[in-house]
């Protein structure tokens, strides 16, 4: 197969937090369409990474290309410079973003939660905006709660207007910080459902999870992060299934 362009290009990232090097030099490719579960113990540094890719972050060094554009930054001379917030945010627009905590709008309903952002940002019309965020909330089986407000929502409902929320700008990658991690159990398959419906229409997703059969059942790529670097990465069949380095083995045995 011919050599085909990642969508997401990770080279060198590095950060550190004070003298604690969170990030020790990760490179990461993620090809369009794929769903990369980033997986590892808490405090390895995946959020940190994850919110590198959209610059929440800024990485020290290394950098960060999604689409073909350096994310944060231009370069000239060999030399990277930040770019002007108005210009992150623009980048940010392309990628959406799912926390763990939900991060809704307390004040908004559903609705106004999911039009939000293609109103402010891409100026559309308020009858536009409402057509796509309905069509959204359809996506994620809210429509019929277009009008509820979070604290109406059970957690699962709010993740899942979140997720219809990132999708709302049309995002060409979509980042999952543990989404499901807040969740009461019964209330985590419709989150993962949603995700892996998403992941089967073909968006290119990065997801920090702690399911592991989510990860073997969507995967295509599964990395394995421990101290700052990704010690691991491969098929979820090869990770999990078979994984080559003891660090790899000692977690999964502690949340398989
Ligand atoms: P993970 O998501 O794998 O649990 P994180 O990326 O959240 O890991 O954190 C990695 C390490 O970086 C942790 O030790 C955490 O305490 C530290 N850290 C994360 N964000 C900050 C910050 N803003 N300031 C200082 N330390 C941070
Ligand atoms: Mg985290």
């Amino acid at each position: 197969m011919a050599d085909r362009q990642p969508l997401v290009r990770l080279r060198g990232i590095r950060k550190r937090f004070g003298s604690h090097e969170v990030l020790r030099g990760v490179d990461l490719d993620v090809q369009p369409g794929e769903v990369m579960c980033l997986i590892g113990a808490s405090g390895s540094g995946k959020s940190t990474l994850l919110r590198c890719v959209n610059h929440l972050e800024t990485p020290d060094s290394g950098r960060v290309v999604v689409d073909g554009d350096l994310v944060g930054y231009t370069e000239r001379d060999g030399k990277l410079y930040e770019l002007p917030e108005r210009q992150i945010r623009a980048q940010r627009a392309r990628i959406g973003m799912v926390f763990q905590h939900f991060h809704l709008f307390p004040h908004l309903t559903a609705l106004e939660n999911v039009r939000e952002a293609p109103m402010r940002v891409h100026r559309h019309s308020k009858a536009t905006a409402t057509a796509t965020a309905l069509d959204l909330l359809d996506r994620v089986g809210l429509a019929a709660k277009a009008d509820a407000y979070p604290r109406h929502l059970s957690g699962g409902q709010q993740q899942r207007v979140a997720i219809a929320r990132g999708l709302a700008m049309r995002p060409q990658l979509m980042l999952f910080d543990e989404p499901t991690s807040a969740l009461d159990p019964e209330l985590v398959g419709e989150v993962l459902d949603v995700m892996r419906d998403l992941a089967a229409q073909g968006m290119t997703m990065i997801v920090v999870t702690h399911e592991m059969g989510f990860a073997r059942e969507v995967a295509s790529q599964v990395a394995f992060m421990s101290d700052g670097q990704i010690v691991e990465r491969g098929t979820p069949a090869d990770v999990l299934g078979r994984p080559a380095h003891e660090r790899t083995r000692s977690f999964l045995s502690k949340v398989l």
